[in-house]
């Protein structure tokens, strides 16, 4: 076994393992190559994994050169500057990190007419820190029903990057507090279906709280190139 296969099926396991614990729920896994190789995504999708999530524009669309023969899905959980939406509409399949309205236009307009719309999840600064993107937690009703009067868009969910795992939040409080907006957000919008949250270090206590979309990086690939 490779490495890489190695990685992935422990983490396939302590994905499982946790989400039995959670019965009804499916846990969906997002494999975060940021700073990896286009070899690495190669070899990942060769033991069946699909979706792929970047934070840089122009590294996500380097790599999607070089991966085109590949049938994969492409999420951007990286800040997005209004600069970049044309190239997000045009080569991502969802955008995780939303957090201000003046993006939603203009990404809607240039979603090309014959791909399905963008799938969009809302990101919420939950734990409130200054050099973190995401709106407040206020804010996604108003950002949720901007995104629904775009047909081009497709309301999915929310997203959260919680403060590291630190005493104040080894508690698990900013998972539940991001599950109860959720399921108010659900309650408006039937079509709302992901709740993106969990990475290497705290995906059990995520998914324990209702995660239904984990994004892993270093678990999977190991540690990230320097940028
Ligand atoms: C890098 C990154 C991850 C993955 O982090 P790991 O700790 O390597 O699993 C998940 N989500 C976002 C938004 C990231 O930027």
């Amino acid at each position: 076994m490779t490495s890489c296969e190695t990685a992935f099926i422990t983490l396939q396991a302590r994905i499982s393992t946790a989400a039995t614990q959670q019965p009804g729920t499916s846990v969906r896994l997002l494999a975060v190559s940021k700073l990896q190789p286009a070899s690495a995504v190669r070899a990942c999708s060769a033991l069946g994994q699909r979706a792929f999530g970047e934070n840089y524009v122009q590294e996500a669309l380097a790599k999607q050169r070089d991966l085109s023969d590949l049938n994969l899905e492409w999420h951007l959980i990286g800040p997005l500057q209004s600069n970049k939406c044309r190239d997000v509409a045009e080569h991502f399949d969802w955008l995780q990190s939303l957090d201000r309205l003046k993006l939603i236009e203009p990404l809607a307009h240039f979603r090309p007419a014959q791909r399905a719309p963008l799938n969009v999840l809302i990101q919420v600064n939950i734990d409130d820190e200054a050099s973190k993107s995401g709106c407040k937690p206020d804010l996604v009703p108003t950002l949720a029903a901007a995104i629904c009067a775009q047909s081009r868009l497709r309301l999915r969910g929310l997203m959260a990057i919680p403060a590291p795992i630190t005493a104040l939040h080894t508690s698990g409080s900013a998972f539940r507090h991001m599950r109860s907006l959720y399921d108010l957000l659900k309650a408006s919008y039937p079509q709302v279906d992901t709740l993106s949250m969990g990475m290497s270090d705290d995906l059990e206590l995520a998914i324990a709280a209702g995660s239904t979309m984990v994004r892993v990086g270093s678990a999977l690939f190991g540690a990230r190139l320097p940028r």
